[in-house]
């Protein structure tokens, strides 16, 4: 069993109660380690350290600071197989996708790296004769990162090395499932020599830690991925310190489908995609809106697709979808595809546990598609974040865009058309962060996510665009 520590101020600790929990394997529910048990007192010794720390990674050159940035890229490359074999039995991840998702991590840092070193302030037009006038770009200060249980590693690079790329100091707090993972990945990192306390890992529950970290008064930007429920309970948490929030928050992703749509490439490449890490991605779709012509062959081939999915130990090479992250996640679920039957709809393919040993044990969950949905029932409206697709009709374009808007969400959309005027349109009246068109989601490093519609998020994040959220502008005006 592995049994990790906390880093406070470049020293590897237990947490100050001295008391620890348990984290499980999700396909087994076996005991993995034991992790410190934080609280609000190794928050406080962190703040202090990132706050002590901050002159010195802030003032060191952007040159320099990438290189360690650099560093960090093949320290993740370097240790790797450790990553992966986390990524697999901490959060059940199938093994061929751990390890794109480790080398992911590593090429999101080297971009990170890179990227920063164009950040770039401003020179202000001319006002008065012999002045200069400029806003210097500069970090924020002290961030307070929450990351969420869902794509571990990735959005530990993506949230971590951002704020660490901008020149910021930072409190890390992994989601509790993710803890020994979230150790391993600062311990690669701080090997690459960083001054103490550039990066401060302080693990437990997001009741304590987290809101121990949103409220204190030695943070200066909360960077958070999760619930919409719980980005509402930090932002209020650092309003009274009037703290910066960057904040991805959940989705109820709509596809709209249309009649003239490619249907079969459409139900295939969604279908292929939809189940990936078990579906528990902010961008899988919530709910498919197919046009009454088109619905029962979106059904069919969707369905086919989903037949080809093989449910299994994520360690094995075969398996393309495991257990769920954990057991709260998977009882959601199944409640809500319980609603639906309660309220009408039914179950095209899967809808209950796998029972065949060793799949009997963990929180596995088959795939499942309930078709005959209606807009109004609960599994419609609410984020669902696992391996159940609903698939609803309509009939006229403008139905499909007043139902694909009416949720509190605004995440991502999609849209599948021949039509290239339709697709203009339909776009254009969709309130969300982005669109994809005939094709499910697309990653890149280059793309930013998340923003400011609705209750899916405040602020950008990836890209140049995420990086910049991280920094302030400051106005310089001199006489001479
Ligand atoms: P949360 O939003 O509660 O958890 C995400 C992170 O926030 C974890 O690190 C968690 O810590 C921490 N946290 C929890 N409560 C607080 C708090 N009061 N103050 C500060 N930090 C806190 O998500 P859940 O794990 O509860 O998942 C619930 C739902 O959230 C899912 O069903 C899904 O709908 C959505 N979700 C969306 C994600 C996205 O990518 N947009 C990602 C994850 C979830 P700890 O682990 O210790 O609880």
């Amino acid at each position: 069993m592995e049994r990790c520590k906390m880093l406070i101020d470049g020293r590897w600790v237990d947490a100050e109660s001295g008391k620890t929990f348990a984290v499980l394997n999700p396909a087994t529910e076996e005991d993995l380690g034991q992790v410190p048990l934080g609280g609000k007192a190794d928050v406080d010794k962190a703040v202090d350290a990132a706050i002590k720390a901050f002159p010195v990674w802030s003032e060191m050159l952007q040159s320099e600071r990438s290189r360690l940035i650099y560093r960090m890229a093949s320290a993740l490359r370097e240790n790797a197989d450790e990553l992966i074999s986390l990524e697999v039995r901490e959060h059940g991840t199938p093994i061929q996708l751990a390890r794109g998702l480790v080398a992911g991590a590593a090429d999101l840092t080297e971009y990170m790296a890179s990227i920063s070193r164009a950040l770039m302030g401003q020179v202000l037009p001319k006002s008065l004769p012999n002045t200069v006038s400029y806003l210097q770009r500069v970090p924020i200060g002290v961030c307070g990162v929450i990351t969420p249980w869902n794509v571990p590693i990735h959005m530990m690079a993506s949230m971590v090395m951002s704020v660490l790329a901008a020149g910021n100091t930072c409190v890390f707090k992994p989601a509790s499932v993710s803890s020994l993972e979230g150790a391993k990945f600062t311990e690669i990192l701080d090997k690459v020599g960083l001054p103490p306390g550039t990066i401060n890992l302080v693990t437990g529950p997001g009741g304590t830690v987290g809101e121990a970290l949103a409220s204190h008064p030695g943070v200066d930007l909360v960077r958070f991925t999760g619930s919409s429920e719980t980005g509402k309970v930090i932002m209020s948490l650092a309003s009274p310190t009037v703290k910066k929030v960057i904040m991805e928050l959940g989705g109820n992703n709509p596809i709209i489908v249309c009649e003239d749509a490619d249907v079969d490439k459409a139900a295939t490449l969604q279908a292929q995609r939809h189940f990936g890490n078990s579906a528990q991605n902010c961008s899988t779709p919530g709910r498919y809106y197919v046009h009454e012509k088109a619905y029962d062959r979106f059904v069919e081939k969707f369905v086919g697709e989903v037949k080809k999915i093989v449910v299994g130990d994520p360690q094995n090479e075969k398996t393309t979808m495991g257990p769920m992250a954990n057991l709260q996640q998977r009882d959601k679920v199944e409640y809500y595809i319980r609603s639906a039957v309660d309220e009408g709809a039914r179950i095209a393919i899967g809808g209950h546990r796998p029972t065949t040993p060793p799949l009997d044990k963990g929180y596995f969950l088959m795939p499942t598609v309930v078709v005959d949905v209606t807009h109004d029932m609960t599994m419609a409206k609410e984020e669902i974040f696992g391996p159940a697709a609903c698939i609803l009709k309509f009939s006229s374009e403008d139905d499909a865009i007043a139902m694909a808007n009416d949720t509190t969400y605004g995440l991502c959309a999609g849209v599948w058309t021949k039509d290239a005027a339709k697709s203009v349109r339909l776009v254009n009246q969709l309130r969300t962060n982005a669109v994809f068109v005939n094709m499910p989601r697309m990653m890149a490093s280059e793309f930013t996510w998340g923003g400011n519609v609705k209750e899916s998020g405040v602020g950008k994040s990836e890209s140049m665009c995420g990086l910049e959220e991280l920094t302030d502008l400051k106005l310089v005006c001199a006489a001479y």
